[in-house]
Formats: structure tokens, C-alpha cells, sequence
């Protein structure tokens, strides 16, 4: 399996509590990834995705449905690319998720919605995002039943929210979307929330998220991983190189025992499922 993370957008209307957006910023220079650009990498993820696996996932540090038409040219382009074999994924806070989107025929492809969600009231919710509560859940609860199956929770599981993790489970599940938890994690040392840090760092050496997610910012740069949000460890440029080229030089990094990047010192990242991002659980 070959996994894309494709950031269409580094900017972000939510404004959540454990996000880098909040600290020091997302250091890009374009917000939105160029069309033409974004037009010649999902030609090459989709033309390999044709002969192995490919997973492409529209999520980084913004929200991508800022940009509408830029998300559904992505998956338009990656599944005529591919000729309808890869598998994709949009990650998103629910607030753009608007109901016009179902009537796309690329959007209505989509294998599965990843919405960001955590916080188990309202007044918790709000707090931690800055969006409205209601209007989220009334396009998440609305989106399943356009597109149903394809929609989970992705909710950080905070200690102070633990004890009503239940009852925040069923609520949905009797919604029919499934809720899949995250520890908090410290984004290469960019948040400073005790709860980030158990007392251990993932390693570079192994890093599986290394070696197996591509991640393109914005900037059309491909970057050691989603925790670079200030686009410091630029692998390569997709202006200027093919993915392939990129791939190559990942893989030589490996070849000659580089140690990794500052950010992996701090890196409490510990989730890869086979396909990058958990397993639903009902
Ligand atoms: S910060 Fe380093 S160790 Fe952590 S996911 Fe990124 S590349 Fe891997």
C-alpha cells in the first residue's frame, strides 16, 4: 500500500485547541495548492495506482473544503488517472461538508469521510474548535444518510473526556457513524500539552510513516511527513521533480542511515493502521 496525503489547503476555518494552526502557524507560501500542479500529481498517483494499491488522503494542516472545486478536481483527476482503482479519503471538520457535494459523481466515490470531531457538548466542542456545534453535526448526520457508510469520527481522546467516551459513541453510532479514537499526540514537538508526551519518542529508524505516506503541502513540496508544519524538511519539489524522483531520494535517505529530522526527537506519533489513519470502530 502506497499512501498519498495530499494538502489542497493549509489554512483552516476551525481554530481547534491541539492543532499547530494555533501555536506557531502552518509555514506555507501558497494556501492552496496549484491547479496545474495538483493536475500533474494526481496524473502520476493515479497512473500507479493502476498497477499497486494506492491510497490518496485530501487532509494536511488545512481544510481542504475551503477550496470546493479544488477537492473535487483532485478526486475527478485520481480516479480517471487511475481508472476508478484508488482508494480515497477526505479528512474534514464537517463544517464545509454541505450536501450539494453528494450530487458530484467523483465526490460520491469517495471511499471514505474522516470527520475531525472531539468534544462531547456543545459548550466542549465549540470551545475546542471555534465552529458551531449544531451545524456540524446537522451536515455529518445529513452527508450519511446522501452517502451512507462512508463517513467516521476521528476524535482525539482526551483524558477529561473519558469518562463520557460511551456515552459520545452511542450518540453517533445510533446516528449509523462509527467513532474511531487518537491519542493526543505532540505534531513533532509543535504542541505543548503534557497530555502529548508519555514519556517516549517514536524513532526515525522505522518510521513506517516515513516511508510509506508521501505528504505534499501546499507549496507542492513533498515534506518528511504531516508534523513539518513549517514546511522545514522539504524532501523535495513537485514543481521541479516527479513523484518518482522524490521516492528515490526518501529511499537513498534510508540507504546512507540518515537519523532523522529535528522534529522527530519530540515525535509522540505512535498510529498507522494499514491504511495510514485507524480502523473504524462501530
Ligand atoms: S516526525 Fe519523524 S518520526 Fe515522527 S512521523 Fe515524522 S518522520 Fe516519522
Amino acid at each position: 500500500m502506497r499512501i498519498f496525503d495530499l494538502e489542497l489547503a493549509s489554512p483552516c476555518n476551525a481554530r481547534c485547541e491541539f492543532c499547530p494552526q494555533r501555536f506557531q502557524g502552518v509555514k506555507r507560501e501558497r494556501p492552496f495548492l496549484d491547479e496545474t500542479l495538483l493536475d500533474r500529481i494526481t496524473a502520476e498517483i493515479g497512473a500507479l495506482a493502476r498497477t499497486e494499491r494506492v491510497h490518496a488522503v485530501l487532509c494536511g494542516m488545512g481544510e481542504n473544503l475551503l477550496r470546493k472545486p479544488l477537492v473535487l478536481r483532485a478526486l475527478d483527476s485520481l480516479q480517471r488517472a487511475s481508472e476508478g482503482r484508488i482508494h480515497t479519503t477526505l479528512v474534514t471538520t464537517g463544517s464545509p461538508l454541505t450536501p450539494e457535494l453528494a450530487e458530484h459523481e467523483s465526490f460520491r466515490r469517495l471511499e471514505a469521510i474522516q470527520v475531525s470531531f472531539t468534544g462531547v457538548d456543545r459548550e466542549s466542542y465549540e470551545d475546542l474548535y471555534h465552529l458551531k456545534h449544531e451545524r456540524v453535526i446537522e451536515n455529518v448526520v445529513r452527508m450519511n444518510r446522501l452517502l451512507p457508510g462512508k463517513i467516521y469520527l476521528r476524535t482525539v481522546d482526551l483524558e477529561r473526556f473519558r469518562a463520557h467516551r460511551a456515552e459520545f459513541s452511542r450518540f453517533w453510532n445510533e446516528r449509523g457513524i462509527p467513532v474511531t479514537y487518537s491519542a493526543l499526540h505532540s505534531r513533532g514537538g509543535h504542541i505543548g500539552d503534557p497530555e502529548a508526551y508519555p514519556g517516549r519518542t517514536r524513532p526515525f529508524r522505522g518510521c513506517e510513516i516515513f516511508d510509506l505516506i508521501t505528504f505534499v503541502s501546499s507549496d507542492g513540496l513533498v515534506l518528511s511527513c504531516c508534523h513539518d508544519v513549517l514546511s522545514a524538511n522539504v524532501i523535495g519539489d513537485l514543481r521541479v521533480s516527479s513523484l518518482a524522483e522524490i521516492d528515490a531520494r526518501k529511499r537513498e535517505l534510508r540507504r546512507i542511515g540518515f537519523q532523522g529530522f529535528d522534529i522527530c526527537r519530540s515525535c509522540t506519533d505512535f498510529s498507522l493502521s494499514e491504511l495510514g489513519r485507524g480502523v473504524p470502530q462501530a
